[in-house]
C-alpha cells in the first residue's frame, strides 16, 4: 500500500461553489473557528465575537440584495457558507443561521420600514433569534398562548417563548404571538422594557451548544405598528416558508458536521497502528470510510440541489425538507461511526467526535424534527395529486 495522504480526499464542493468565495473562508474558518470550536461547546457560550466578525466581513449578510448592504449571493453560496463554518463549529453555524432567519422573514414579508431599519442593522453585525417554541407549543405552532393585542398605535405582546437558539447573544427577536385574527410575527429589539431573558431548567441542551437556549418573557412588551411583520394573521405561513429557507442552510451545517467527523477521523486511522499495520489498511475500516464519503457527497448534492429551488424559488418546501431530513441523518451516521473507527479515542471528551455526534442528533430535532421534515413532503406529494 501507499504511504496514507495526510491530506484528506478532494470534497465535492469545488465542483458546486465558487472557489473564489469558498477558499477565503475556509481560511478563515481554519484560523479562527475550528480552534474555538470544542471550547464553544463546551463551556455553552453565544461566540459574539465570532459571529461579529463573520458579519463584518459580509459573511452573516451574502444573500441579502445590495440595496440593503447585503452581498447578493445566490445560495450555493450561501450553502458552502454554513458547511465550512460547521466543519469548524456547528454553534458557530447555528449562531449564523438565526440571523439568517430573521433577515429572511423581514426581507421576504416585511414594511420597507422594517427593512430599512434592520436589514442594514444585520449588515453592522445585529445578532438575532428566532422565536416561535413555547412550553405548550413545539412542532403545533398554529395555536399560541403568547398573545398581541393592538393598543392606539402600538402592539403589545405577553406571553412566554423557550428554548430560543442564540438567545443569551440576541440584540433582536422575531416572536410569534398570537392576534385576534391569528398568528402573527413580531420583530421585538432586546432593549424592550418588559422584555425578561432567562435561562429556564430546559436552557442546556446536549448538542448545537451556542450558549443556553433562552426563554423570554413577554409582560406587556409594546413595539411600534409596523413591528408586525407581513400580514395580521398569516404568520403560521411565513413562519414555515422561512423555515424552508433555512432548512437548507440547517442541512449544510449538518454537511459540515460529518465532514469534520470523517476528516477527523480519515486522519486518525491513516496514523493509527494496531496488528502491525496502520488502521486505514484494514478493509472494514476503509468500508466504513467509504460509506461514509459517499454519504456525504450524496446529501450534499441534495443540498446544493436545494439552495437552486431557494434560488428559482421551486418547490423549496420539499427540497428544503428532504435536505435537511437526508443531511441531519446522514450526519448522526457518520458522526457515529467517525467514533467507532476511532476506538477509545473516539470517546474521550478531549477529542471533538463527541461533539460532531451530539451536535448531528440534535439536529434531528431543532429547526424541523425529522418526522415533521417527512410530514411536509407528504403535504408536497398531496398537493401534487390534487389532493
Ligand atoms: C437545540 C434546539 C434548538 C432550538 N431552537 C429553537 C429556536 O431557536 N426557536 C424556536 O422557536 N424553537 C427552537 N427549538 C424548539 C424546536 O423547534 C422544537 O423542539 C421542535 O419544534 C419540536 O418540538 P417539541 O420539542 O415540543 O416536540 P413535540 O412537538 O412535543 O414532538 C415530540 C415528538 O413527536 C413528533 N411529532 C410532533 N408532531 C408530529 C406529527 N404531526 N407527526 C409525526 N410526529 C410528530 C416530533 O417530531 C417529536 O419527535 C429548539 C430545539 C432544540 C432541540
Amino acid at each position: 500500500m501507499r504511504e496514507a495522504q495526510s491530506k484528506p480526499p478532494k470534497s465535492l464542493w469545488a465542483a458546486l461553489a465558487d472557489p473564489s468565495f469558498v477558499l477565503p473562508l475556509r481560511e478563515f474558518v481554519r484560523e479562527h473557528v475550528i480552534p474555538a470550536g470544542d471550547a464553544i461547546d463546551r463551556n455553552d457560550v453565544y461566540p459574539t465575537e465570532l459571529v461579529k466578525r463573520l458579519a463584518k466581513q459580509g459573511f452573516s449578510t451574502i444573500t441579502l440584495p445590495a440595496q440593503y448592504g447585503g452581498g447578493e449571493r445566490d445560495f450555493s453560496c450561501a450553502v458552502a457558507l454554513f458547511e465550512e463554518v460547521a466543519v469548524g463549529s456547528a454553534a458557530v453555524g447555528v449562531s449564523l443561521l438565526t440571523n439568517f432567519q430573521a433577515q429572511t422573514i423581514i426581507r421576504l414579508f416585511g414594511d420597507e420600514s422594517l427593512k430599512q431599519r434592520y436589514l442594514n442593522a444585520f449588515c453592522n453585525g445585529l445578532l438575532s433569534s428566532y422565536a416561535l417554541t413555547e412550553f405548550a407549543h413545539g412542532s403545533d405552532i398554529r395555536s399560541l398562548d403568547t398573545k398581541a393585542r393592538r393598543e392606539g398605535d402600538e402592539w403589545v405582546i405577553t406571553g412566554e417563548k423557550h428554548f430560543i437558539t442564540s438567545g443569551s447573544g440576541a440584540e433582536f427577536f422575531v416572536i410569534l404571538a398570537e392576534t385576534p385574527v391569528g398568528v402573527s410575527v413580531f420583530a421585538v429589539p432586546r432593549n424592550t422594557p418588559e422584555l425578561t431573558i432567562y435561562e429556564g431548567p430546559n436552557s442546556e441542551t446536549f448538542g448545537l451548544r451556542n450558549g443556553p437556549h433562552m426563554n423570554l418573557r413577554l409582560d406587556g412588551v409594546r413595539v411600534p405598528l409596523d413591528h408586525l411583520i407581513g400580514t395580521e394573521g398569516k404568520g403560521v405561513r411565513q413562519a414555515v416558508t422561512t423555515l424552508n429557507y433555512s432548512r437548507t442552510l440547517a442541512a449544510a451545517i449538518s454537511i459540515g458536521i460529518a465532514r469534520a467527523a470523517f476528516e477527523g477521523a480519515y486522519a486518525r486511522v491513516a496514523e493509527r497502528v494496531a496488528f502491525d499495520q496502520k488502521v486505514l489498511e484494514f478493509q472494514g475500516i476503509q468500508w466504513y470510510l467509504a460509506e461514509m464519503l459517499s454519504d456525504i457527497d450524496a446529501a450534499r448534492l441534495l443540498v446544493y440541489h436545494a439552495a437552486k429551488s431557494l434560488d428559482t424559488d421551486d418547490d423549496i418546501d420539499r427540497y428544503g425538507s428532504e435536505a435537511k431530513l437526508k443531511a441531519g441523518e446522514m450526519a448522526t451516521r457518520v458522526a457515529s461511526l467517525a467514533v467507532q473507527i476511532c476506538g477509545a479515542y473516539g470517546t474521550m471528551v478531549n477529542a471533538p467526535f463527541g461533539r460532531y455526534l451530539r451536535d448531528a442528533k440534535t439536529y434531528e430535532i431543532a429547526g424541523g424534527s425529522s418526522e415533521i421534515l417527512k410530514n411536509t413532503i407528504g403535504k408536497y406529494l398531496l398537493r401534487r395529486a390534487g389532493s
